[in-house]
């Protein structure tokens, strides 16, 4: 291509390597698809955006004119994915991509799960659900517990899904002011902190969502459709 655009002999080497350079990044912004995130919490949607940045271009459902709050009508945290995912895609014809995702705790036979945002009785009151875990957990030795995600991607081109976990214990206080939701009652066995005081990189590199993400992108890649 250099000596192509050389023998038009009217750019110099600089000029051509600029132009190539123009040319590779085009190509590789028109390749990425838009994924629209069904989702309105803005730290959810950053640590969906900071693991596919660069796979999908990510626009948040608020940038797009979707601004529903739509009905979790499902029993697991898998069919209230779709549900949200397949909403999206149905109002907007893009590839949409959802999480859904809640804390399971033994001690509570796997409470308070799909109804993590609203714990409490009132939907996405973070404070108050975490209250409500400490009191629930009052006098409770065995605070083993999960994170658990489940992702949907639904596009005109099929629906997949897959899931991730981490492992955890409930603290008996709060413990920094990091992330969201019960972030900070959640100490990461494998990060040996809690979630409230991990850095957004650390709570990426073991957290439910980031694993059920990586997931979903090998599924996506083995499908040859992305
Ligand atoms: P969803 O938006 O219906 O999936 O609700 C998820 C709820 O589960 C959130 O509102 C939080 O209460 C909790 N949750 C899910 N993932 C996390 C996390 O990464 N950190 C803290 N809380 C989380």
């Amino acid at each position: 291509m250099y000596s192509a655009l050389n023998r038009i002999g009217c750019l110099n080497k600089k000029q051509v390597f600029i132009r190539l350079a123009f040319f590779v990044c085009a190509c590789y912004t028109v390749r990425m698809e838009k994924l629209i995130v069904a989702s309105k919490n803005k730290s959810k949607i950053a640590e969906v955006a900071a693991i596919l940045n660069g796979i999908f271009e990510i626009v948040p459902m608020s940038e797009i004119g979707v601004d529903a709050d739509i009905e979790e009508t499902g029993n697991t945290f898998e069919e209230n994915a779709l549900i949200k995912a397949r909403y999206v895609f149905e109002k907007t014809g893009l590839a949409a991509l959802s999480d859904d995702s809640g804390l399971a705790v033994d001690a509570l036979g796997g409470a308070p799960g799909v109804y993590s945002a609203r714990y409490c009785g009132r939907h996405g009151d973070d404070e108050a659900n975490n209250s409500l875990l400490l009191k629930n957990l009052e006098n409770v030795e065995n605070r083993s517990a999960r994170f658990i995600s489940a992702v949907a991607l639904v596009s005109k081109k099929g629906e997949w899904i897959a899931t991730g976990s981490v492992e955890g214990n409930i603290l008996r206080e709060l413990c920094g002011s990091g992330g969201f939701g019960y972030d900070p009652l959640f100490y990461s066995v494998e990060l040996s902190k809690s979630f409230g005081v991990a850095s957004p990189e650390e709570k990426n590199s073991v957290s439910h969502r980031a694993r059920a993400l990586h997931a979903l992108v090998k599924k996506l890649r083995a499908s040859g459709k992305f």
